[in-house]
């Protein structure tokens, strides 16, 4: 599971500061040393450290911390507080339509998971009562197509496609097909690169015009690291994105990217992909993150 090395480094800064009752000001020091380097380890971008850890050196400072009678225990609370913080504060949900459908735009580069995550949160509004299609926007690749279709019908959630025709058309003809058909989430499947490049940037534009999307969610995979928060800040300059769903969790991710991206962009994670099964996605908190990276 990702974030297993930070969680291993701040526990070991953590068991210092424990075995020293009172804290002298160098203690705090040295804490703040091995807790900005876990982080620099865990892939976390330079600028987002060097602000976190100001925060937390200056609530430190605030909570009288070499006042305190565990102040072991208050730096953990303030380090828990400001990764939360860091994180977004609260989980941020999906927009739902006023008037329906709520169109669900899936972006992000090839691989990083778009298809299969976009089915697994068709499947997971599915659950929730509501009555989701998938939209293949994606003709690049004739095996997109053919892979929206096959996890389609594992969740028994309809697949719109038209084949390789202009995807402004599909996404058009497929926002007009649930509206005749009482679908009420849309979720438009689009062509990845293995770069960021203009010619994507330009045909994702052209589909959100056409179709303005409720949201638009970027898929970006947490083993990519930093890159994971270059292709978000990319996507989001472009395409001004709503929130980033951050896949493949399960792996041995260092975690940088869940705890760099909204800091980076502004933009909330809203979930996270956690296995190749259809439903291993989470709704991303915040708080339990934060609790879960401090084991
Ligand atoms: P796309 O090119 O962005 O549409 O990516 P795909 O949806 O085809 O996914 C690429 C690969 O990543 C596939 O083999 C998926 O099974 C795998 N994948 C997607 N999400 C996850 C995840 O959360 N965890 C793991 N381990 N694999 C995932």
């Amino acid at each position: 599971m990702a974030f297993e090395g930070l969680t291993e480094k701040l526990a070991a800064a953590f068991k210092k500061l424990r075995g020293k009752g009172r804290l002298s000001e160098a203690d705090v020091k040295e804490a703040m040393r091995e807790i900005r380097l876990a982080l620099l380890e865990a892939d976390v971008s330079y600028k987002v450290v060097k602000q976190f850890i100001a925060q937390v050196t200056e609530k430190a400072v605030g909570a009288d911390v070499l006042e305190a009678l565990s102040p072991a225990q208050m730096i953990v609370k303030i380090v828990n507080q400001e990764l939360t913080e860091l994180m977004g504060g609260t989980s941020a949900k999906l927009t739902i339509a006023p008037k329906p459908p709520t169109v669900v735009m899936m972006v992000g580069l090839q691989g990083a998971g778009k298809t299969t995550n976009g089915a697994k949160l068709a499947g997971m509004m599915k659950k929730q009562g509501k009555r989701p299609l998938l939209a293949a926007c994606d003709v690049y690749r004739p095996a997109a197509i053919k892979q929206l279709e096959v996890v389609g019908e594992q969740l028994d959630v309809p697949v719109f496609q038209m084949g390789q025709i202009d995807p402004v058309d599909i996404a058009k003809a497929a926002v007009a097909h649930a509206e005749k058909h009482g679908n009420d989430m849309v979720f438009l499947d689009t062509a990845g690169r293995l770069h960021v490049d203009e010619a994507l940037m330009d045909e994702l534009k052209a589909i959100k015009a056409a179709v303005d999307p409720t949201e638009i969610l970027l898929v970006v995979d947490a083993m990519i690291g930093q890159d994971a928060v270059n292709a978000a800040k990319a996507f989001d300059d472009a395409l001004d994105i709503n929130g980033v769903m951050l896949t493949k969790l399960d792996g041995d991710a260092r975690g940088g990217a869940a705890l760099s991206i909204k800091a980076v962009t502004g933009k909330p994670i809203k979930f996270v992909g956690t296995g190749e099964k259809l439903d291993q996605i989470e709704v991303f908190h915040p708080d339990r993150m934060a609790s879960r990276i401090l084991g």
